[in-house]
């Protein structure tokens, strides 16, 4: 098997350390799209005491072989790295510097070694083929309006969408998943089928000039009924159907990224609308993310060969978790969702976090994992020694891989509490894998061929 640059390599090796046989487990990375010029070996090394039988000296550098524990693999699928967020900017306010690159580096290290960057209204379609630009063989791109960010179909939208370069940046912000009920419904919008023949004539143009290696999806689009706040019902429904039309005629077709929140019914409708009763003229697939509907919807997207996309917000509740249970594998696709849809200690798919021990289910909750005291990026790997602080007061249910710290007291590798970011993807493959009660092993393989498959990636 070729290693791809930006690939992780797995070295297994075993050594004699004081009289003792430890086995080493270290990842390198190569880091040439972040780094300095030209490719540059940089590692990244676990280390932890294993049980591994002591064996003469072996280095074998591959990806499938040689391998006595299983890498996970991950894509993301629904990440909004394009969010100002990840340069350290909070509502338009410079909070901390931008450390975009670590954020990459931290999901490189879990396995997540592909990052497909949503984009969800021009200027973050336009900001997603930038970073595809700059890490490329690792971002990857789609492009789409929100049905949140569909208000500039609409007479009285207060600018035409090629001036969103000058939007404040709490404009820019992408929505969060949760609904937002305090706010006010708009009225008074009605369809501009002027400016609705501008944008799609410019969305056209700009699916058009992307590289098709980075540009992998349209969308982000659809319906999302919970949040008529940002964008009334009929200009969502116009906004969706209008796009639809142009993700149709587009030759050749790219694979749909699709939203359906509170909405299926029209949703299904106007897919069906576009591409026929089977959706039999959607000749690339797509996938409908960050999915919490019934299991019934479930069911009638996988019947018309859709994927279905799951993030934190995905686990909230008992039903929640029923309808991921019944997701084929071979529909699934895994992805974080950041800066949103984190998994919190109260949905209830956190409990798939815990220690497997019973007396661990009785411990009393914790509001959230990155408000308990956190441990340096080293401690959690090197078997917990050093969690045992004297002035720690609570350990925390779930360990975190890396420091969490408020973005007031942003360090160097250090994640931001509230920020979720593509690392956290492997705690949604370990719920998947614990409703399903299946092994990490075959959620991660199953979610990675599916998004390699649909969206056609270097495996
Ligand atoms: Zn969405």
């Amino acid at each position: 098997m070729k290693l791809h640059l930006n690939q992780l390599a797995t070295l297994f090796y075993t050594s004699r350390h004081h009289g003792h046989t430890l086995a080493f487990q270290s990842r390198f990375l190569l880091a040439r799209d972040w780094e300095t010029k030209g490719s540059r070996l940089q590692r990244l090394s676990t280390m932890a005491p294993s049980s591994t039988p002591s064996t003469p000296t072996r280095i074998g550098v591959s990806l499938d072989t040689h391998t006595t524990a299983y890498q996970p693999r991950y894509i993301d699928i629904g990440i909004n790295l394009a969010d100002p967020i990840f340069r350290g900017r909070y509502h338009g306010k410079q909070r901390h510097p931008d450390d975009l690159k670590s954020v990459i580096r931290r999901a490189q290290e879990v396995g997540c070694t592909k990052l497909i960057v949503t984009g969800s209204s021009f200027k973050s379609s336009r900001d997603a083929l930038k970073l595809a630009d700059e890490f490329p063989g690792t971002v990857y791109t789609t492009a789409g309006i929100h049905p949140c960010s569909s208000s500039i179909f609409s007479v009285t939208h207060k600018r035409h969408h090629e001036e969103d370069e000058d939007h404040t940046e709490e404009e820019q912000h992408t929505p969060a998943c949760g609904a937002d009920p305090d706010k006010p419904i708009p009225d008074g919008l009605s369809v501009s089928e002027e400016k609705t023949t501008k944008i799609i004539k410019d969305l056209e143009a700009l699916v058009k000039s992307s590289p098709p290696t980075s540009l992998v999806a349209f969308g982000e689009f659809g319906l999302d009924y919970d949040r008529l706040h940002y964008c009334p019902r009929e200009i969502q429904l116009h906004s969706f159907a209008a796009q639809l039309q142009l993700a149709a005629s587009l030759k050749p077709q790219l694979p749909l990224f699709l939203h359906s929140r509170a909405a299926h019914a029209d949703f299904v409708r106007l897919l069906k609308e576009a591409f026929g009763p089977r959706l039999e003229r959607l000749e690339k697939g797509g996938v409908v993310h960050s999915f919490t509907g019934t299991v019934e919807e479930m069911r009638e997207l996988m019947s018309l060969g859709l994927y279905i996309g799951i993030n934190g917000c995905s686990f909230k509740t008992a039903e929640n978790c029923a309808v991921v249970k019944e997701i084929e594998l071979d529909r699934l696709m895994v992805e974080t969702d950041g800066p949103w849809c984190e998994v919190r200690p109260s949905h209830e798919g956190w409990k798939y976090l815990l220690p497997a021990k019973p007396a661990a289910l009785e411990v009393g909750s914790v509001s959230d994992p990155s408000v308990t005291p956190s441990h340096g990026p080293d401690s959690t790997k090197q078997g917990g020694k050093r969690q045992g602080k004297k002035n720690q007061k609570k350990e925390p249910e779930v360990a975190d891989r890396f420091k969490v710290v408020k973005k007031e007291k942003w360090e160097e590798g250090a994640m931001i509490k509230g920020r979720n970011e593509p690392c956290t993807i492997e705690r949604v493959a370990k719920i998947v894998a614990g409703i399903k009660g299946v092994s990490v092993q075959e959620v991660c393989e199953a979610a990675w061929a599916n998004t390699v498959k649909v969206f056609g990636l270097e495996s």
